[in-house]
């Protein structure tokens, strides 16, 4: 077992663990019991924790983590439209003027 991150967010873990599960690579939450009871204490040692079951996997797992939050980044930085004919900034799911959500 090797430990990728640890992140308070644990809706950000839960989103890695399915890019790396997609990919093949078994993985492990570690501290995810204590999710929520400890909400009011930010200590960095209780934050859930990412882990690949395969020491051998933390690097392709890391690379694979890196190329999707680059391409997440790139594509909150393009702007959309939306079939309505409005233009919407990346940052936006749904479109500001009618609501759709956006074309994945
Ligand atoms: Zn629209």
């Amino acid at each position: 077992m090797e430990e990728l991150f640890r992140e308070r967010d644990f809706t950000r873990i839960g989103y890695c663990q399915s890019i790396l599960e997609e990919a093949g690579i078994a993985t492990h939450v570690r501290n995810k019991d204590l999710v929520g009871t400890l909400t009011e204490v930010p200590i960095p040692e209780f934050f859930p924790a990412l882990c690949v079951v395969d020491p051998a996997d933390r690097e392709r797992a890391l690379a694979l983590l890196k190329e999707r939050f680059e391409s997440d980044a790139q594509r909150s930085d393009e702007e959309w439209h939306c079939a309505c004919g409005e233009e919407n900034p990346g940052n936006l799911d749904v479109c500001w003027s009618c609501g759709e959500e956006r074309a994945p």
